[in-house]
């Protein structure tokens, strides 16, 4: 087994970007290199401003190269606990901008015609308990009859035709939703991001920011960058460098495993029409077909706390079984692990904080929604025009967190029990 990431073998072209120092001046100074930061930094240049992106490991190389490529349509967050705390109007906003952000993402593979095999190839969201196909077909008719949004249910008799698996009882789906290599989506972006006058800078890690005179200076480990905005893009793996952030995500590990090349008359039939699905639990696993459509991979959290990838390759073997018996002789050539930023409401978080501009906290529904806040930033740096209804989202901090989530394990251990009752 490899212990590295599937999507990035071979390594995507992201070129070399370590320097010996830092530009020690811009006009925007991006901290972070996922989607959020080059999709803002991508926008900004091409309206003629100087940005600079940075990142304190190897440009692009975490979350926004290792996720499972789902780019889903709605939130984390229930649409009924929207509807119920803002009514009926705003969470047609909500819905309608989770539908624009896969249009986003498609805008932007086309126009740098990034070869990141996109494809609206649709979700299936199945139902880990009998009960819970109750709740999907709730779903729909809510999803028709309140924001005019066609899916269509899979009946439990009928989940052959979708999914070789006896675990699950039925499920939905959204064909609006679509898959990427996600490696390759982010180096699309960075390069496109290049051609239209990014620079970047691997190995450098912001650990200050300071306000001085109204304009601000980054302190890094290469040297002082002094910028006119700031923009931090740094998601599951935000530091002290804004303690304000930091109280306001938890980072929250989700981990992956690819399996070896599966013989055709296998693969071919686990998942027939090629869906993204993941399940019902709050503990959910995901799951999809390579682009060649050869293997399996496979996501969720793993089970134990360990820092052996083996270990929780294991695990998450374990796992993938419950769910394909069927694959038990089968070996897994690849597992990583990557971090998810959670916010306490489970709403994405974007705005400003004493002059420093941000965007985080998509609960796994980044690769559509970091790309759509980052271009919503960009405008905001630009127009001070805020047009989200994202930005009505007030992000409060997580009681006792002071950047030390110790609660964590609780959670988790509360979750589990969760999925197990209900
Ligand atoms: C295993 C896994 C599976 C997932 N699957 C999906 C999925 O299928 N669909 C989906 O929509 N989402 C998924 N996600 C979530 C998605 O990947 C993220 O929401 C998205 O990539 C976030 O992008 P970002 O630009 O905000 O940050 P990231 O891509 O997380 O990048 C943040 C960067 O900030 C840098 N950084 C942090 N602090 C500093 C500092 N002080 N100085 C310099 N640099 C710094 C880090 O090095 C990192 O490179 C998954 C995530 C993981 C880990």
């Amino acid at each position: 087994m490899k212990d590295i990431v599937y999507w990035m073998d071979p390594r995507p072209i992201v070129k070399d970007y370590s320097i010996s120092h830092v530009p020690s001046k811009t006009d925007v100074l991006l901290i972070g290199s996922g989607y959020t930061s080059v999709v803002t930094a991508i926008y900004l240049a091409k309206a003629g401003v100087k940005t600079v992106v940075i990142d304190k490991g190897e440009i692009g190389s975490e979350a926004s190269s290792k996720n499972g490529g789902m780019v889903l349509t709605g939130l984390s967050v229930s649409f009924y606990k929207i509807l119920k705390q803002f009514g009926k109007d705003k969470l047609k906003q909500y819905f309608a901008e989770s539908l624009s952000s896969i249009d986003c993402v498609e805008q932007l593979v086309n126009e740098g015609q990034i070869d990141c095999d996109f494809l609206r190839c649709g979700h299936f969201e199945v139902a880990y308990k009998p009960s819970h196909f109750d709740g999907l077909k709730e779903e729909a008719e809510f999803l028709e009859e309140t924001l005019g949004h066609q899916t269509s249910l899979v009946f439990p008799e009928k989940m052959q035709e979708e999914l070789a698996s006896e675990s699950y009882h039925g499920g939905l789906i959204d064909s609006k939703s679509a898959s990427v290599q996600p490696a390759k989506y982010m180096a699309g972006l960075v390069a496109l991001a290049e051609k239209v006058g990014v620079e970047f800078s691997s190995y450098v890690e912001a650990a200050l920011v300071k306000k001085i005179n109204g304009r601000f200076e980054i302190i890094t480990n290469m040297g002082v960058v002094k910028a006119d905005n700031v923009v931090i893009g740094t998601n599951g793996y935000t530091t002290l460098v804004s303690p304000w952030l930091k109280k306001r995500i938890v980072p929250v590990e989700s981990f992956m495993i690819a399996t070896e090349k599966l013989p055709d008359g296998v693969i071919k039939t686990l998942i027939p029409n090629n869906r993204m699905v993941f399940d019902t639990k709050r503990f959910l696993y995901y799951f999809r077909l390579s682009p060649d459509r050869q293997r399996i991979l496979f996501g969720g959290r793993p089970r134990r706390t360990t820092t052996n990838t083996k270990e929780k390759a294991d695990q998450m073997k374990e796992d993938l079984l419950t769910v394909f018996p069927q694959l038990d002789s089968y070996k897994i050539d690849y597992a990583w692990g990557g971090k998810i930023g959670f916010t306490v409401s489970r709403f994405p978080m974007i705005g400003v904080n004493k002059g420093i501009y941000y965007a985080m906290g998509y609960c796994g529904h980044g690769v559509a929604m970091a790309t759509y806040l980052g271009s919503k930033l960009s405008r905001f740096i630009l127009e001070n025009k805020l047009d989200t209804v994202f930005a009505e989202n007030k992000a409060f901090p997580i009681p006792f967190n002071r950047g030390n989530p110790w609660f964590l394990p609780i959670a988790h251990n509360w979750f589990r029990l969760m999925d197990r009752i209900s």
